[in-house]
């Protein structure tokens, strides 16, 4: 059993309790443990294999321990079994959508009947679920837009979840003998926040050998059809995976082709049409001699319609190919160029690691500066700090920084935008840290007008730096907040603030489209990873993915700017 598994039984026995009206420091305990377990850097199963005591992880008691050693060993829970068969049937699905809570899936059960996520959606559409006392219009209608929401989102899953899922099987398949050019193409090449199916593809000496290995591999359900150049299979998640291979010598249409996205190849077969070309995966072909001519890499393909080489994350048929043509493509940002992190928690809030192991992370990636932004107490989770602890990270940081390693720590703090807009800290104390970022976490519902104008009092405000996540979606989980995405850009440019590009993969907020209108009207952008682990500093490429669809180059981003620079931009404070 996986660890995130694992976590979503200790989550579910939490609502469960609660419903039960058990005492609540027991349902937090299950709660925490969920939490923890979900953030742990390895299988918990590996560390039961190497005999250690589960009870060594912080927030992990005896209880606890036991009931995971239960679940990895036999795929099951007795407590949690028992437990559930004190519910109606199909309650516990409702927990699953957003914005019900143990409480309203207990009421829609026992009130109403709903015994799952279809009857909910029907009561929601004819009227019942508003009517129900103390519920009213307004919720009902939220829960429905979440559950038609995730409805959307079905067959596609986040980048983050899909990314380390193929570059295991890239990694199973490139060593064979004589394979080259083995990669994904399509929405995952071009670094769409969610994909669908996936396409790999490649060139090998013995293609019939790498399809069969394809085949083979342990993480396939099923293999839905195979052929001597190509199959299609299905993983365990029912995610959807079709390897093609060819020759050597004609790999760069093939990879463009399936690359796409639509429109751009739509666009660029009509320019080529033009030029008297057809465009196909198996080449480029002179329509009045019917002569096909083969490419072995994009490269070349591109040079031969006359235009320069098209990054992926931006083959959208938004302008990118006049300017290649043109010669006049921007130099999209790249890891090299960032020299810094800007939202990251330590053990001093809910993260799991030191400063110190942050530093070292962090000067490992070839950072100069890394901004240490813990959560404000108010948020009323995992130990959020006051003004008394906040200054003695302050302290704990700058000791850290006069040992020299190489990577400034930036004291700041990751504070929470109220409801009305206000900062859940004295403004003296914000004034005296390295770099505020301020972000919503609650009241996520208010209508459009309260939630742009409580963002933009948060930009007015001088000790502010960042905006973090400004629309606080989930992607598949939560829906963006009402954001007028266009005055919270004017009001950033217009006081020099920075909006964030979350890294998060379930986060990805401002999204691609946000992020390129906001650099294209003056405001700056920032990086952020809101790493709770050092590992997690490594999620920085997923920003730069939205960053390269939204067209940004190094100097649209704070991170592109040294150490020195970033000093400067934070003097007012
Ligand atoms: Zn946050
Ligand atoms: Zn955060």
């Amino acid at each position: 059993m996986q660890n995130d598994e694992i976590a979503k039984v200790f989550l579910e026995m939490a609502d469960l309790l609660e419903i039960k009206g058990e005492n609540p420091f027991k349902v937090r305990a299950y709660r925490r443990a969920a939490q923890i377990i979900d953030h742990l850097p390895d299988p918990i199963a590996d560390r039961i294999a190497r005999g250690e005591d589960l009870q060594e992880i912080p927030g992990i008691g005896e209880a606890i321990a036991k009931k995971s050693a239960e679940l990895v060993a036999t795929g099951k829970l007795a407590a949690y079994e028992d437990l559930k068969a004190q519910f109606p049937a199909g309650m516990i699905r409702l927990l699953e959508i957003q914005g019900i809570g143990p409480k309203t899936a207990h009421r829609l059960a026992t009130e109403l009947g709903i015994d799952s996520v279809a009857a909910l959606e029907q009561a929601l559409v004819d009227g019942r679920v508003a009517a129900l006392p103390r519920m009213g219009e307004k919720t009902a209608q939220n829960i429905l837009r979440q559950i038609q929401a995730c409805k959307g989102q079905d067959r596609r899953i986040p980048i983050g979840e899909a990314l380390p899922i193929v570059e295991e099987i890239l990694a199973a398949l490139s060593p064979l003998p004589g394979v080259r050019n083995l990669t994904a193409a399509g929405s995952l090449r071009r670094f769409r926040e969610t994909v669908g199916d996936i396409d790999l593809m490649g060139t090998a000496d013995d293609p019939g050998a790498v399809v069969a290995a394809f085949a083979g591999l342990p993480q396939i359900r099923e293999v839905l059809a195979r052929g001597p150049t190509k199959a299609s299979v299905l993983l365990d998640k029912g995610l959807q995976v079709d390897l093609r291979m060819v020759e050597h010598q004609a790999f760069g249409s093939l990879l463009q082709h399936f690359t796409g996205s639509r429109e751009h190849n739509i666009a660029l077969r009509t320019r080529a049409q033009r030029q008297g070309l057809s465009l196909s995966e198996y080449g480029i072909t002179r329509i009045d001699t019917n002569q096909l001519e083969r490419f072995p890499d994009e490269e070349a393909f591109y040079r031969r319609l006359g235009l320069d080489w098209i990054p992926p994350e931006i083959r959208e048929d938004q302008g990118e190919i006049d300017l290649a043509e043109a010669g006049g493509l921007p130099r999209l940002v790249e890891e090299r160029d960032i020299r810094g992190d800007f939202h990251v928690h330590s053990d001093w809030s809910d993260g799991r690691s030191t400063l110190s192991e942050l530093a070292l992370a962090a000067r490992a990636r070839g950072y100069e500066y890394l901004a240490v932004t813990d959560h404000s107490v108010g948020l009323g989770i995992a130990h959020g700090l006051n003004a008394e602890r906040l200054a003695g990270q302050r302290q704990a940081i700058e000791k850290i920084n006069a040992r020299g390693i190489g990577v400034r720590l930036l004291a700041g703090v990751e504070v929470d935008i109220r409801a009305d807009g206000t900062l859940d800290l004295p403004e003296g104390l914000l004034a005296g840290l390295d770099i505020v970022i301020g972000s919503v976490h609650s009241s996520l519902q208010q209508d459009e007008s309260r939630m742009t104008a409580r963002l933009i009092r948060a930009v007015e405000n001088p000790h502010v730096d960042i905006i973090a996540h400004p629309t606080g979606r989930l992607i598949g989980r939560r829906e963006p907040a009402a954001v007028d995405i266009g005055r919270l850009i004017r009001a950033a440019a217009d006081h020099g603030k920075a909006l964030e590009i979350n890294a998060m993969p379930d986060r990805l907020d401002m999204k691609d489209l946000h992020a390129r209108r906001a650099h294209e009207q003056g405001a700056l952008l920032a990086l952020g990873t809101d790493a709770h682990h050092a590992d997690q500093l490594g999620l920085m490429r997923f920003g730069i993915g939205v960053a390269r669809r939204a067209w940004c180059t190094p100097g649209h981003l704070l991170n592109g700017r040294s150490l020195a620079e970033v000093l400067a931009f934070l003097q007012h404070r």
